[in-house]
């Protein structure tokens, strides 16, 4: 009998298309991954990296879909210089402090040394605010609310990785001035949940939002809430994504002097601010935590093809008309679902048999597969293959822009529902600090009781290292608060007095999330 589609060997000898296993070495497997599925290339400059256009498309998506809800809340998108004069920069002395190591400066112009340097923007604070004094002057100017899509520079020391972690990374960041503060409480927690949506309902990746604790807040910064994701491979928690009130830290008169006058008695109130940012990050993480060994799995909302259809089925019996035919309806298949709105691309390389192509398509984590080949065409149907779960089902051509939407849906879903279970398993609450290294070391992450003691979550950083087994790779071995949730329903109650601290034994304040991480 003539090869059906479905007897074509899709589940044939490649076994580790990315060469290593993700169980066994992540870090390779993760660039493996990276580089296989085209979403980036090395740079000669350490730390940077070149986004291609498969992974810059989905950095697309993800602006296309941010713009849009920020613009809602009346957000308008501008562009400010990349650099900063030494002057204004060093105006906030925390904020400066924070980040003067990573700062990259600009000493040269051709051969002539510059008078006085000039920095490259770590984040915007300071080159925008000087201005933001001077927009602001009246009650009518408020509230004040720019973004802006741009690259930062911050010379990290640490282990670089692509997308996680590199010196020049892609974002946007937001920055909003308020008359009162209540105004700027409630923009903080807006735009957090919209980076958990950007997150959970775009790249089907968990995670939990919280406050971070004073020592890991924004340098300079009130306050810093933050969505806190997992790798679960790993076992570390990564911040994915930071909204900052920034009080009234940078508009005070000594600092920015942002303030408007009142109109009855000419007082002056200074103004609240936040800022925020989101960067590509984003796509590290998610390559991270739904990829596997055959490469890449994309979420559909973000796949810039979300379906590809490939001909099948072609033997050397195969006449000519009935190879064009074969072609055609693939053809034919990817204008119908184009017409519906879906990402379809047929893939009719010559030249290439189609365990090639299903490989080098599974390896770029494209959601799903349409085989069409002689047998289907007589049925009239396609064969779907989803790339999440590799589950095989046969589809009509009748009614194909529903079920292939259908099943889309039905796997974006399931990508996150997977994820969180995951997710959810490894948090696990502590009370006695004798299983805190051991859960740490079961690659997961702890919630515990905590005072809320800066000095207590230097000694947890410190007593939860492991001096031996030290994978250099690894950011930081010791374990870190990651944010203290803002749900704390899943635990039980803190009982004012009787509750104890897990690490120092002192009362506890909340609920809190620790773990080695990113
Ligand atoms: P921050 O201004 O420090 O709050 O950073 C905003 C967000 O950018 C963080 O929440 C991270 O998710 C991300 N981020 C920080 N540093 C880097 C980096 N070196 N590479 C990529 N993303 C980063
Ligand atoms: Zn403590």
């Amino acid at each position: 009998a003539a090869p059906t589609a479905a007897s074509i060997p899709s589940q044939a000898p490649v076994q580790i298309a990315i060469g290593v296993k993700k169980e066994e070495d992540f870090p390779t497997w993760y660039t493996n991954v990276l580089l296989k599925a085209d979403m980036m290339d090395y740079y000669n400059v350490s730390g940077c990296y070149i986004l291609k256009p498969w992974s810059y498309s989905i950095w697309e998506e993800i602006q296309a879909w941010f713009n849009t809800q920020i613009k809602e809340l009346g957000v308008q998108n501008s562009y400010f210089p990349m650099f900063v004069a030494a002057s204004v920069l060093e105006r906030e002395k925390n904020h400066v402090e924070g980040f003067s190591p990573e700062v990259a400066w600009v000493t040269k112009a051709g051969s002539s040394d510059l008078e006085e340097p000039i920095a490259i923007r770590p984040t915007s604070e300071t080159a925008m605010y000087p201005y933001y004094a001077k927009w602001i002057r009246s009650h009518r100017d408020l509230p004040l609310k720019l973004n802006q899509w741009n690259s930062v520079v911050r010379w990290e020391f640490k282990h670089p990785q692509p997308f996680l972690r590199t010196r020049e990374f892609l974002w946007q960041e937001g920055h909003t001035a308020f008359l009162t503060k209540p105004e700027a409480d409630a923009e903080v927690r807006q735009i957090l949940d919209l980076y958990r949506q950007v997150y959970e309902d775009l790249l089907a990746v968990p995670v939990i939002p919280g406050i971070k604790t004073e020592k890991e807040k924004f340098a300079g910064g009130l306050y810093t809430t933050t969505i806190e994701g997992f790798i679960p491979t790993t076992g570390r928690g990564i911040q994915a994504g930071t909204s900052h009130c920034l009080g009234q830290n940078f508009s005070r008169p000594e600092m920015f002097n942002i303030f408007v006058e009142d109109p009855n008695d000419s007082s002056k109130s200074y103004v609240w601010q936040n800022s925020w940012g989101l960067s590509t990050r984003t796509i590290g993480v998610m390559v991270m935590v739904h990829g596997d060994n055959q490469g890449l799995v994309l979420p559909p909302r973000v796949a810039s093809i979300q379906a590809i259809i490939v001909p099948c089925g072609i033997t050397a019996r195969t006449t000519e008309e009935q190879r064009q035919k074969i072609n055609d309806a693939c053809e034919e298949l990817a204008k119908t679902l184009k017409k519906a709105g879906i990402r379809a691309k047929p893939d009719l390389r010559e030249g290439y048999t189609p365990g090639y192509k299903f490989n080098d398509w599974e390896q770029k984590g494209v959601p799903v597969r349409l085989e069409i080949g002689p047998n289907d065409l007589a049925k009239q149907q396609t064969l779907a293959v989803r790339r999440d779960t590799g589950v095989k089902s046969p589809l009509p051509l009748e009614n194909i822009t529903e079920s292939v939407d259908t099943l889309l849906k039905t796997i974006q879903a399931d990508m996150f529902k997977c994820a969180k279970e995951e997710y959810d398993s490894r948090i696990i609450e502590v009370t006695k600090w004798d299983d805190v290294v051991p859960a740490l070391d079961n690659k997961c992450i702890v919630a515990m009781p905590w005072c809320d003691v800066e000095a207590c979550e230097d000694d947890i950083k410190e007593r939860s290292g492991r001096a031996a087994d030290q994978d250099e790779r690894a950011p930081s071995a010791g374990a870190k608060s990651l944010c203290i949730p803002f749900d704390h329903s899943r635990f039980p109650a803190i009982e004012p007095g009787k509750t104890k601290c897990t690490a120092c034994g002192k009362d506890a304040k909340h609920w809190t999330l620790f773990g080695r991480s990113y």
